[in-house]
């Protein structure tokens, strides 16, 4: 459906803001180099001031980068207008025109354009077709569910075809149930549509649903790009590890490749380059271990209550708490407040930084 998938690329680009407390300047997005594949679904995932609002924005034209260039495709883009640039933005807030219809908000874009009557109402109905609003070209969108105006702004955003799709938070005006669905919907839309799509949240669980890639922001700057799989099992640092679902940092000693010491074990953990001797932060996520009555590492139970699909315990080793999920609890021993229970690690879940 689209022209052309697009690509985008950022080089060194920097957006410099005046703190309005201190009247000092500071950097929003620092150094930011990123190429974003053609026909791919890309995150700009991080925690709230992080800077992702601000790259998307300066991709859609309406920040100027201070330092860098933005390309899309081969064509540099930084001198180009918002209107000027292949990319449509779908908003948090819709931005529907409330008195019109939903065949005009759609077909808006195109008519400013000045095309054919016929080709606008093909357009149109194609684009309803795909975002699952067929024959609902006449209702007012003031009179629509929050889920189906944003099904409106998205056939907005696509109906004009652009090399790539812009969302800005789209789902979180959105109940968590049809948060959910929508963004299942999206991701379905996307893949039909064969288009480019950059899309900021700070939700990591919507990241890791839909994308292809996430790029995870801290203060200005990017930490990590990469599958989300790869950001879960090989992140590049603590901040992404906490970051991309929840993680233990358990203190260790590398004792030779792809082995270390914790607490006093040594346990198999993968250490990449890490030198001999040195001190490393091993991460666990709480799936990766299950308790049990024998074992290297022994801790003391501190928690110990029952999820349903998991048992949730913390444990005690040395002098910090793990957490620890064991799922399907059913027809395991339970260990309770005060037990002593040792750790054993599932196959290739630890991972030293
Ligand atoms: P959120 O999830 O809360 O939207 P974000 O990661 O999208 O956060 P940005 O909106 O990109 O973050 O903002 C990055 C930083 O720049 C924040 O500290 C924010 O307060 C600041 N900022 C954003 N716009 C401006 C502006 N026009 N003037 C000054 N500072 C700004």
């Amino acid at each position: 459906m689209a022209k052309e998938k697009k690509g985008v690329r950022l080089e060194h680009i920097s957006k410099i803001y005046k703190d309005p407390k201190t009247g000092k300047d500071f950097y929003a997005v620092k150094d930011a180099n990123l190429e974003i594949e053609p026909g791919s679904f890309v995150t700009l995932l991080g925690p709230s001031g992080c800077g992702k609002t601000t790259t998307l924005r300066m991709i859609a034209g309406f920040e100027s980068p201070d330092e860098g260039e933005i390309y899309l495709g081969n064509e540099a883009i930084n001198a180009l207008t918002p209107n000027k640039r292949d990319t449509a933005m779908v908003f948090q807030s819709y931005a529907l025109l409330p008195h019109y219809n939903i065949f005009d908000n759609v077909a808006y874009g195109l008519k400013l354009r000045k095309m054919d009557k016929a080709v606008i109402k093909q357009k149109v109905t194609d684009i309803l077709g795909l975002v699952g609003l067929e024959g609902m070209e006449n209702r007012m969108t003031n009179q629509l569910s929050g889920g189906q105006q944003q099904r409106v702004a998205l056939a907005r955003a696509l109906v004009i075809e652009p090399g790539v799709l812009l969302f800005d938070e789209p789902l979180s005006n959105l109940d968590a149930k049809l948060r959910v669905s929508m963004r299942t919907e999206i991701r379905r839309i996307q893949q039909e549509a064969g288009i480019t799509a950059v899309y900021v949240t700070h939700d990591q669980s919507e990241a890791m649903a839909i994308s292809d890639k996430v790029i995870i922001m801290n203060k200005g700057l990017v930490e990590q790009i990469s599958t989300p799989q790869e950001a879960y099992y090989y992140p590049n640092n603590k901040f992404v590890a906490d970051f991309i679902g929840e993680a233990n940092f358990l203190k260790g000693t590398v004792k030779g490749q792809d082995i270390v010491e914790i607490a006093g074990a040594e346990v198999k953990c993968a250490t990449g380059s890490k030198a001999v001797g040195s001190e490393c932060s091993v991460v666990l996520r709480p799936e990766g271990a299950t308790l049990s009555d024998a074992g290297s590492i022994k801790g003391t139970v501190k928690y110990s209550c029952f999820m349903g699909a998991y048992q949730d315990y913390h444990v005690l080793i040395g002098d910090t708490l793990v957490k620890i999920q064991e799922y399907n609890p059913k027809n395991k021993r339970i260990y309770g407040v005060g037990d002593y229970a040792f750790l054993n690690f599932e196959e290739n879940t630890l991972y030293a930084l």
